[in-house]
């Protein structure tokens, strides 16, 4: 089996991390993950992946937590090192080589981010794991995933979440809702669709970056995006 892509960032939510829990992160979800990136790294995929702080931290909302926005914001980044480590030790479990970079220097537990050093893990075959989003407060890491596909020339961000796709409507509150195979940035935008928050979204479209938005927790199915199966929906200049 072929694969589409050659090399991927696939970013993925720290909510979706939680499972069934309200908060923190479910280790079969973790093993699931593992097995599905072990799937594709096994293709000879080089597997970058962004992931999300969501399901421990997030800094934007100042008047709920009362903590300065800058501040709040630092605090969910380190949120996102906690879940790379984790996925890490999952992925390490399974027998995948990984690396983890992180956007904030902490040097007794991850690599610091060095671009060219990233490039050529995923050449060796490593998984690489970019913590800590940006490194910048006011960021999300939607914008990190984007930023940091386009650096490491990733020929598609893959983001993995809970609805199979971009659809019409809120497939959760409109029944009639309809799911798109394909679309174009500019659809997206005539069509006020959310994919993803605008910088991020602007950064994938300035740079014909393609976006593929999936179902991470159907297992196999990062699988089938990587070997060009219709799953999800592909966003395209
Ligand atoms: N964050 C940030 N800069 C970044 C990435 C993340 O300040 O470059 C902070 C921000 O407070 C955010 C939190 O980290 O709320 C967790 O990230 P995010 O909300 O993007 O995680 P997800 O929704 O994917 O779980």
């Amino acid at each position: 089996m072929l694969p589409k892509y050659k090399r991927i960032l696939l970013k993925l939510s720290g909510e979706s991390l939680m499972g069934d829990k309200n908060f923190g992160m479910d280790s079969t979800v973790i093993a699931q993950y593992a097995q599905d990136i072990k799937s594709i790294s096994e293709l000879g995929v080089q597997v970058a992946v962004v992931i999300g702080g969501g399901n421990i931290y997030r800094g934007m909302n100042e008047a709920e937590t009362g903590i300065e926005r800058a501040h709040g914001d630092y605090m969910g980044m380190l949120a996102t090192v906690i879940n790379g480590m984790a996925l890490q030790a999952g992925l390490e479990k399974v027998g995948v080589y990984t690396r983890l970079q992180s956007a904030i220097k902490m040097e007794q537990i991850a690599e610091p981010y060095i671009r060219r050093r990233a490039i050529r893990h995923l050449e060796k075959g490593r998984v690489v794991i970019f913590g800590a989003g940006t490194g910048n407060p006011y960021f999300t890491t939607d914008t990190a995933g984007s930023l940091r596909a386009i650096e490491i020339k990733a020929d598609v961000i893959l983001k993995g979440t809970r609805v199979d796709g971009i659809y019409t409507a809120d497939p959760e509150k409109d029944p009639t809702a309809t799911k798109y195979g394909t679309i174009t940035f500019q659809e997206c935008i005539s069509q006020k669709l959310n994919v993803m928050d605008m910088t991020a979204f602007t950064l994938c479209m300035e740079n014909n970056l393609p976006i593929v938005v999936f179902d991470m927790n159907s297992p196999g199915n990062l699988k089938r995006v990587v070997t060009g199966e219709k799953v999800g929906t592909l966003v395209t200049s």
